[in-house]
């Protein structure tokens, strides 16, 4: 194959590759980054808020009823009353306690009250007394110096095992307006819990509130290992210290940020103004965008599969349409033989190597007899049926190694390798005897064939040129000297 061919091949084979290539990745990945950015707009605008807006209606949904009851209690005339008229029976004050907390099914009510600092608790009856100086009770205080009537406050409920509970803090008044107390009920958070566990677990989100300094104060409880905490500060979360930055001011909204975990992460926050928390809901991007990234991996490799299955297919034949042009261009159509054009890209070859070595080359010129009147008496397709058969003659009786060709008309050259003038006039002599002895009918009628071959041996100063020329003349001489017949060359040395 000529190198041009073979380059031109290969650039074809490469540029459909490129092409191919070009082409698949483009589409698969175009349509990944649709449906991812399709993906993400979801997360961002719709999951997520959507996710936020349903916690945060479910707490506001479980804080006004509690907010009704703490606003009953602190207008409640038997409480006031009672409070007026010294506080005398603590088992009172229980048993109200205990029935407005068994009728709303609260965690538990409270009253404290400002003349004498005692803590009253349902069950417990008193508690304990505030204090200003202990840390656990500044919350009275704040209650009961601020101008609003009631405060949403979470806090560890000491009567209850220390257990995260929302208080609702309900400032109470005398019939003259006098400040005299504090009263309300306590709710635990499980509720809250329980519809961030199962946002957790049925959309791979995390649902976690973080106060104005940036501590996760509430979630689930049944995230993973690398959930978020109760009690761990925004700061130790990577990435989040941006949207940590902003707080309190303009933090609602959605954020994207890379996680200490290397995946990018979706977020919305927003403010609950009543218990002054902000409600965080984070979607790893990972999670969502693994399937539609399998998907592509699949796509990129079926591509890959199709675009190798075509290209090969692509090769095989031009690989073959190729070879049966140089079949075409080097092989006679009549006989089968390499034509000159085959036989002067082999014979140079093979030259060159006998040159080289050095071994002893011979070639054969053959010319078959008074071809003319075989043709005229018997026709051209007897002709043509002849050479067929004279070619098959020649290859029977010559070695793979060697080379033939249909020189032109009713001529043929043979290049013996590696042999000598006796072995190769031999040869010629079985060339010659076997023509004479083909026993060819054509309508019925025998022809008889002969073949006359001239045969020069390759010396060092030869070319191929030089070397046919030489057979020519022994062919001459044989046809000279009345065909049928081999005949040598003429050496110089012959003629000394
Ligand atoms: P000589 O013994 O001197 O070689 O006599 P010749 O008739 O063979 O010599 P010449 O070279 O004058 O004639 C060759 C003939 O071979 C002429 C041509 O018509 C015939 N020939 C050449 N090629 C073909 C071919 O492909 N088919 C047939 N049928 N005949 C061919
Ligand atoms: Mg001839
Ligand atoms: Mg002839």
């Amino acid at each position: 194959m000529p190198r041009s061919a073979v380059f031109s091949q290969r650039s074809l084979i490469l540029t459909l590759l490129l092409l191919l290539g070009c082409g698949f990745l483009a589409t698969s990945l175009i349509s990944y980054f649709a449906s991812r950015s399709a993906i993400r707009d979801s997360i961002i605008n719709t999951e997520l808020p959507l996710t936020s807006d349903t916690v945060y209606s479910e707490i506001q949904k479980d804080l006004v009823r509690p907010i009704l009851i703490s606003s009953m209690m602190a207008h409640d005339t038997f409480l006031r009353d009672w409070v007026l008229g010294g506080e005398r029976d603590t088992a009172q004050i229980s048993r109200y306690l205990n029935e407005v907390m068994g009728q709303y099914r609260a965690y538990t009510a409270f009253f404290v009250s400002s003349a004498s600092n005692n803590y009253y608790q349902a069950q417990k009856g008193v508690l304990k007394q505030v204090n200003p100086q202990e840390p656990r009770d500044t919350w009275y205080y704040r209650v009961r110096d601020m101008t609003a009537p009631y405060e949403i406050n979470v806090d560890l409920d000491m009567a209850n095992q220390d257990k995260l509970t929302v208080f609702i803090n309900y400032r109470v008044f005398d019939y003259n307006g006098n400040f005299i107390g504090v009263t309300g009920i306590g709710l635990t958070v499980e509720a809250v819990v329980h519809l961030i566990d199962d946002y957790q677990k049925r959309y791979q989100r995390q649902v976690f509130f973080v106060d104005p300094k940036g501590d996760v104060v509430l979630t689930g409880s049944n995230g993973g290992a690398d959930a978020i905490r109760v009690g761990q500060s925004l700061h130790e979360l990577g990435g989040l210290q941006d949207v940590l930055k902003q707080m309190p001011g303009s933090v609602t909204g959605s954020h994207e940020y890379r996680g200490t975990d290397g995946h990018s992460h979706f977020l919305n926050v927003r403010l609950v103004p009543e218990l002054n928390w902000y409600l965080f809901v984070d979607k790893r991007e990972g999670a969502a965008l693994d399937k539609i990234r399998q998907s592509l991996y699949l796509n990129l490799a079926i591509c890959a599969m199709i675009g190798l299955v075509v290209l090969s297919l692509l090769n095989a034949m031009v690989k073959r349409h190729q070879d049966n042009i140089e079949t075409l261009a080097t092989r006679d159509s009549l006989t089968g033989l390499p034509n000159r054009r085959g036989f002067d890209l082999l014979a140079a070859q093979a030259l060159l190597e006998a040159q080289r070595e050095p071994k002893p080359l011979v070639a054969l010129l053959i010319d078959l007899d008074h071809f003319k009147v075989l043709n005229d008496t018997h026709g051209h397709l007897a002709g043509d049926e002849v050479l067929r058969q004279f070619a098959q003659v020649l290859e029977n009786c010559l070695r793979l190694s060697d080379i033939i060709c249909r020189w032109g008309g009713e001529e043929f050259i043979v290049l013996l390798k590696d042999t000598d003038g006796a072995q190769a006039r031999e040869v010629a002599e079985k060339i010659r005897l076997r023509t004479e002895q083909l026993k060819f009918t054509f309508a019925d009628r025998p022809i008889t064939l002969t073949t006359s071959i001239g045969l020069s041996c390759l010396q060092p100063e030869d070319t191929l040129h030089s070397l046919i020329a030489r057979a020519d003349h022994a062919l001459y001489r044989a046809k000279q000297s009345g065909r049928n017949r081999v005949c040598v060359e003429m050496l110089r040395s012959d003629y000394a």
